[in-house]
């Protein structure tokens, strides 16, 4: 078996993933888009703005590799999102907006 995770760069639109994003953290996930908390990993959509979670994205990434394979075994339709990328990428396009207009 030579399948194994590895992370691929690919283009993809920020704004549209914050809103099927679940972020999570040690024991429990947020949602990205209502900021709702204490959301379980296996949960397909957000308790309070009912978003289908499509991305997730793994505050501490090193902690949770033991998680993948079964997230991509219940899961696969579901895509992980690096944290660090997100997090960096979101703050640069919220500088990028207070320099509009
Ligand atoms: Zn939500």
């Amino acid at each position: 078996m030579s399948e194994r995770f590895v992370r691929v760069f690919k283009k993809v639109d920020l704004n549209a993933i914050k809103k099927q994003l679940l972020v999570y953290g040690d024991v429990s996930g947020q949602c990205a888009n209502c900021d709702t908390i204490d959301i379980k990993i296996n949960v397909p959509l957000c308790p309070n703005c009912k978003t289908e979670f499509k991305f997730i994205s793994f505050r501490n990434i090193k902690s949770h590799l033991p998680k993948l394979a079964k997230l991509d075994a219940e899961k696969p339709s579901v895509t992980i999102i690096d944290f660090d990328d997100y997090k960096m990428n979101l703050g640069k396009m919220k500088a990028e907006n207070l320099f509009k207009d």
